[in-house]
């Protein structure tokens, strides 16, 4: 009898999961689509150049590592401040957003989630159905209920607006709304801006608690417009959350780079919230390490390798859209007859295929092909040498 005789055996990360099978894949010719990484047209994960010069900077410069403060590197805080509110927006001129740095953009939601548990106990979240997995563990485990609001739906292979709406407006005041700024993860489908207007006077409306995670910024269709969304929320002067990824942005999955930010009514307020975030981070892991923060920072204070990334981030951008359409005429070609030129109009990193369980299954198993049981693949993971293949596949499990 020991201690832990009574611990269960814990189910599989469903996507950490995956990559686990398919290291074991024998199969020359294995494809993962399944986690939300980007790979170059080579397969390979890329080092950014921007980030190669900041670090290379960074060692010119060698120091020691003390302990950072709290909240992070503060050019790191205030290059986040910046990239998602505008350098000169009102909320960063007028000291109202207090940002931390977190470790990836998990961090970012989980000091937030555990700040909120704080402030509001009893309310719960609503996430999109579907939504990143991570998003239910992380709020539940933070000591939330967590229900969905409508967001997929899969006749139409689109958003299911209406539906959505119906949920925000049936919702109580406080609830806490986990929306995706940008990039929809796993649908790819974003609502439109008009439809934004729609969904920010219904948070207004209703009361409700903004919270946007921003995991895939530059990802959709530039760095201003996918952070077109909080400045809707910022117009309708609504106070609220945005989590930061820069796990794909700068490539840096790794380092676990990330912030949270609230946006808050005046500074004074900012100042309270912030010494409640950092003692929510102080808890939990005291102070977040340095690499991973001081090249992100280097990088976007820099003009010249801010310049150099968002030309890197531009091409992995386009690349993902030319896989997209790649992916369409592939299909076509290998003769697949139902109409696919939906996933053209889908944004991100990923497609919802609208294959099943068992056509994934089937991609697994008989063409060693990765995607989600839930038909989602990683059209950020195709290149030209993979992508005729993956077309064939997935033909075959649609004959
Ligand atoms: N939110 C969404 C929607 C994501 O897809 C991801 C990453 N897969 C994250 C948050 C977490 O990002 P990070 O890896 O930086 O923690």
């Amino acid at each position: 009898m020991s201690l832990f005789s009574a611990v269960a055996m814990a189910p599989r990360d469903p996507i950490l999961g995956l990559n686990e099978q398919y290291a074991a894949d024998t199969n020359p010719q294995k494809v993962n689509l399944g986690v939300g990484v980007y790979f170059d047209d080579n397969g390979k994960l890329p080092l950014l150049q921007c980030v190669q010069a900041a670090e290379k900077a960074l060692m010119d410069t060698p120091t020691a590592r003390g302990y950072l403060p709290i909240d992070g590197i503060a050019a790191y805080d205030n290059a986040v401040k910046a990239l998602v509110f505008g350098a000169d927006a009102e909320p960063v001129t007028s000291g109202r957003v207090a940002t931390v740095q977190a470790l990836g953009g998990t961090g970012g939601l989980k000091i937030g989630a555990d700040f909120l548990k704080k402030l509001n106990p009893d309310a719960k979240v609503l996430i999109s159905d579907p939504s990143w997995e991570n998003h239910r563990a992380l709020f539940t485990n933070a000591g939330f209920t967590v229900e969905t609001y409508a967001y997929y739906d899969a006749a139409k292979r689109g958003v299911n607006f209406d539906g959505m709406l119906d949920s925000l407006n049936a919702a109580a005041p406080g609830t806490i709304v986990v929306l995706h700024a940008c990039c929809h993860n796993p649908t790819g489908y974003d609502i439109t801006p008009a439809q934004w207007d729609q969904v920010v006077a219904a948070v207004k409306a209703k009361a409700l608690v903004p919270f946007l995670d921003m995991a895939y910024q530059g990802f959709g269709h530039g760095i201003q417009e996918d952070g077109a969304a909080i400045q809707k929320f910022v117009a309708a002067g609504l106070t609220f959350f945005v989590s930061t990824s820069f796990s794909k942005s700068f490539s840096l999955y790794g380092e676990r780079v990330g912030a949270l930010s609230v946006l808050c009514q005046d500074k004074e307020e900012a100042a309270r919230v912030l010494s409640q975030l950092k003692i929510t981070i102080r808890t939990n892991y005291s102070n977040p390490p340095t690499h991973g923060g001081a090249v992100v920072a280097k990088v976007l204070n820099t003009p010249a390798l801010r310049q150099q990334w968002e030309e890197e981030l531009g091409a992995m951008r386009v690349r993902i859209k030319e896989m997209r359409q790649a992916l369409v005429d592939g299909l076509k070609a290998a003769g697949v007859q139902q109409d696919m030129s939906f996933m053209t109009q889908q944004i991100g990193m990923f497609s919802y295929s609208g294959l099943n369980k068992d056509q994934m299954l089937r991609l697994r198993s008989e063409f060693g092909v990765y995607g989600t049981d839930t038909g989602r693949i990683c059209v950020a993971a195709l290149n030209r040498q993979n992508v005729g293949y993956v077309c064939q596949a997935i033909a075959k499990v649609m004959q």
